[in-house]
C-alpha cells in the first residue's frame, strides 16, 4: 500500500497541468526566438561556438535563468552577451529584467531554482561606469571595417557615403542624417561599425556611439523606470556621432519614437552627425510617425541593393584570404556565389562551414565535398519561402484579400487564415516573432505567439485544418 502511494505521488508532478504546458511552450518559443535573434546578430560561428549549447531553464524573480555547458562558456557569455540577452528577454517578456547563468552539471540541473544567486548588480555594470560611451552603445565587431568591406555596384553609394561621414572631422550637411537601408544581411551593420572604427582611430576626440534601436529603447525604458530620463537625455545629446541601427524596430513604439525624435532634433540642431540604418526606406517605415519619417529622409538616403554574382564572388574571395591559408578552388567559390544569393551572412556561413569541415576532416576542398557539406543548406535555399509568399498563398487558398493579412479585422473568416499564415511564417522562415508581427501589419509579438498556439491547438482537433496546413506547407516548400 505504501509503495503504491509512493508511486502515485511521484508520478503526479510528471503530469503537469495544462496551464504549465502552455507556459512551457511559451517559454520554448521565447527562447527559440531569442536564440534566432542571437544567431542573426552574431552569425554562424559565434552562434555555434557559444550560444547553441546554452539551455533555457525558466524565469525566477524576474531573471531569465540559462544554463551553460561549462564554466568557460558561462564566463564568456556573461561578459560578452549579457546585455543583449537581457534586452532580448525583456523585449519578449517585460517582466524579465536580468539574466543569470549557471553551469550545467548532472546535479545542478535538478537544483537550479535553489542555487539561484540573489538578484545582483552584474560586474559588467561597474566596468561600464568607466566608459560611458561604451555603456550607452554596443560593442563593435573588429571584423567590420572598411578594409574588409567589398564594394560593388549594389553598395557603392552606401559605401561612399559611409566613408565620407567617417573621414570628415565634422558633421556633413548634405549627409545628415545618413540613412542606410537594405535587406537583411547586406552589410548595413558592417558599414556602421566601419564608420565607428574609423572615427575612433582617426578622430578619437569625436564621441561616437553606435547602438541598435532596440538598445536605445531598452535604455530609454530603463531610464523611465529609474527616473533617470534627464541623465539619459544628456548622455545621448553629448555625443558627436550617433548611430542607430535597425530603426524599423521603433515602429509602433510611440514613447520611444517620441524620445528618439527629440534626441535626433537636439543633435541635428547642434550640428552633430547622425547615421541610421533600416530594412526599408524612410518613407516605407510603417508605424513611424510622419514627422519622424520625413526627418529621417532629410539628409542622404543610400540603399544597398541585392548583391550581384560578381560582388558575392568578390566577398567570398576576400573572406578566404582573411580566414585561411587553405586553397578554395575557383569552381567552389563560383558555385557558392551562384547558389547562395539571398544574403551575405548566409554566404559567409556556408564558406565557413566548408572551410571548417576541410580543416577538421583534412583533405582538399572540392566542389564535391562542398555540395556534400552544404546539402541541407542548399536544399533550404532552393525552397525558402518568404513571409510574402506565405501571405499570398494563404490568402489565395482561403480566398481572402491579401490586404487582410495586414488588417486588424477579427471576423474568423479573416482572422483564422491570418493565424495560419503566421503559423506557417514561424515554421518555414527564420524570422523572429517580432519580425513576423511587423510583416502582418505591425502586430505585437504576443499576438503572433497567440496565433501560433491557437493553430497548434486547433490542428490537434481539426483534421481538415491540419490537412489544409500540410497542403499549404508542401505547396510553399515547392
Ligand atoms: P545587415 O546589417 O545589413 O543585416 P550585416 O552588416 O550584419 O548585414 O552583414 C552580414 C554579414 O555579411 C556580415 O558578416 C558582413 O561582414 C558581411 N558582409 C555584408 N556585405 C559585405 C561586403 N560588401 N563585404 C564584406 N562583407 C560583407
Ligand atoms: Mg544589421
Amino acid at each position: 500500500m505504501d509503495a503504491a502511494m509512493n508511486s502515485v505521488s511521484s508520478v503526479v508532478p510528471l503530469h503537469a497541468p495544462a496551464v504549465d504546458a502552455v507556459a512551457q511552450e511559451e517559454s520554448a518559443l521565447m527562447w527559440e526566438s531569442v536564440k534566432q535573434e542571437l544567431h542573426h546578430r552574431f552569425g554562424d560561428a559565434v552562434y555555434r561556438s557559444w550560444i547553441s549549447g546554452l539551455s533555457f531553464e525558466g524565469v525566477h524573480n524576474g531573471q531569465a535563468l540559462i544554463s551553460a555547458p561549462s564554466r568557460f562558456i558561462r564566463e564568456w557569455c556573461m561578459s560578452n552577451y549579457y546585455d543583449v540577452l537581457r534586452e532580448l528577454f525583456h523585449v519578449h517578456n517585460p517582466r524579465i529584467y536580468g539574466v543569470d547563468m549557471v553551469v550545467r552539471t548532472a546535479s545542478t540541473q535538478m537544483k537550479i531554482a535553489d542555487s539561484l544567486p540573489p538578484p545582483s548588480v552584474k560586474t559588467t555594470v561597474s566596468a561600464l561606469d568607466n566608459n560611458v560611451l561604451d555603456a550607452m552603445g554596443a560593442a563593435l565587431d573588429p571584423r567590420y571595417t572598411f578594409d574588409n568591406y567589398v564594394v560593388g555596384k549594389a553598395n557603392e553609394l552606401a559605401h561612399a557615403a559611409a566613408k565620407r561621414v567617417a573621414e570628415s572631422s565634422e558633421c556633413i550637411a548634405g549627409c545628415n542624417p545618413l540613412f542606410l537601408y537594405g535587406g537583411v544581411g547586406l552589410g548595413k551593420t558592417h558599414l556602421m561599425h566601419a564608420i565607428a572604427w574609423h572615427i575612433r582611430q582617426f578622430h578619437p576626440e569625436r564621441k561616437v556611439v553606435y547602438l541598435s534601436a532596440e538598445k536605445f529603447m531598452y535604455q530609454f525604458i530603463k531610464a523611465l523606470r529609474f527616473n533617470e530620463t534627464m541623465a539619459f537625455k544628456e548622455q545621448f545629446r553629448s555625443v558627436d556621432v550617433l548611430m542607430v541601427d535597425d530603426v524599423q524596430f521603433i515602429s509602433g513604439k510611440d514613447s520611444t519614437q517620441e524620445e528618439f525624435f527629440h534626441t535626433f532634433n537636439a543633435l541635428v540642431d547642434q550640428n552633430k552627425q547622425l547615421v541610421f540604418s533600416a530594412d526599408r526606406s524612410p518613407s516605407d517605415l510603417e508605424g513611424i510617425e510622419e514627422r519622424i519619417r520625413s526627418r529621417l529622409g532629410w539628409g542622404l538616403v543610400a540603399d544597398i541593393h541585392a548583391t550581384s554574382y560578381e560582388l558575392r564572388y568578390g566577398i567570398l574571395q576576400s573572406k578566404v584570404e582573411s580566414l585561411t591559408d587553405m586553397v578554395v578552388p575557383h569552381d567552389v567559390l563560383a558555385f557558392l556565389a551562384q547558389r547562395i544569393t539571398s544574403n551575405v551572412r548566409e554566404l559567409e556561413g556556408a564558406l565557413n562551414r566548408v572551410i571548417a569541415h576541410a580543416s577538421l576532416i583534412g583533405g582538399a576542398i572540392t566542389l564535391q565535398s562542398t555540395e556534400h557539406v552544404l546539402q541541407d543548406l542548399l536544399r533550404a535555399c532552393e525552397k525558402k519561402a518568404t513571409i510574402d509568399d506565405i501571405q499570398r498563398k494563404v490568402a489565395e487558398y482561403y480566398n481572402i484579400k491579401l490586404s487582410d493579412m495586414h488588417s486588424a479585422r477579427r471576423s474568423s473568416s479573416i482572422a483564422r487564415p491570418r493565424q495560419v499564415a503566421m503559423y506557417l511564417a514561424k515554421q518555414l522562415t527564420a524570422r523572429s516573432l517580432p519580425e513576423i508581427g511587423r510583416k502582418f501589419g505591425g502586430k505585437d509579438h504576443t499576438t503572433v505567439m497567440h496565433a501560433i498556439k491557437r493553430v497548434q491547438e486547433l490542428m490537434q482537433k481539426d483534421t481538415e485544418l491540419k490537412e489544409d496546413i500540410e497542403r499549404l506547407q508542401r505547396n510553399l516548400n515547392g
